[in-house]
């Protein structure tokens, strides 16, 4: 849970502005957006005619899998904030507002309790971060076609004289077939 209580912000006019800096928040943001430790983030909370703008940075440490050698890894990644938080209730009356049928799917709210809840922003900035491709690293060999051991692991020399003639086909074909 990561979220601000802007009650007070709300009383003030559009325009003011509150600065939050969280450090090492641990947070959990749903199984697609594993952390593999706390986050950071520099945030400007912003009273606007409507509601309150959030913007800002997020830095945390991402569980990945490399789609090479299948090996876990963690990736530090950056993400931007810039979302409106609407009322739900009128900080001056207390009055629950009417939702406009129109209002787009996806409006971010502030409860009514004053707090605007950053979880879901998080989670889908940071998810937008996975690459199509996740590689432990730019140059990594991946595994082995024919023994399946990584290629990086220390001299990898089974030699091809070591392999069966048939199986040598085979594992060659297999080669063809995944390129
Ligand atoms: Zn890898
Ligand atoms: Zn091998």
């Amino acid at each position: 849970m990561i979220s601000f209580n802007v009650a007070g912000l709300l009383h003030e006019p559009p325009g003011a502005v509150r600065d939050v800096r969280v450090r090492d928040r641990y947070v959990t943001l749903g199984p697609d957006v594993e952390l593999a430790g706390p986050l950071d983030a520099d945030l400007r909370l912003q009273r606007t005619n409507r509601g309150i703008l959030a913007r800002g940075s997020v830095g945390a440490p991402l569980r990945r899998t490399c789609a090479r050698c299948t090996d876990a890894y963690v990736e530090d990644v950056r993400a931007t904030i810039d979302e409106e938080f609407l009322p739900t209730i009128d900080p001056e009356s207390g009055v629950r507002l009417p939702v406009d049928a129109d209002e787009p799917i996806g409006t971010l709210r502030i409860d009514e309790h004053h707090e605007v809840d950053l979880g879901q922003v998080l989670h889908d900035e940071l998810a937008l971060t996975e690459p199509m491709h996740p590689l432990c690293r730019p140059d990594c060999p991946g595994l082995c076609v024919e023994c399946g051991q990584r290629l990086d692991a220390g001299p990898h020399a089974h030699g091809d004289d070591e392999i069966d003639p048939r199986l040598a086909a085979l594992a060659s074909l297999l080669r063809d077939r995944e390129q």
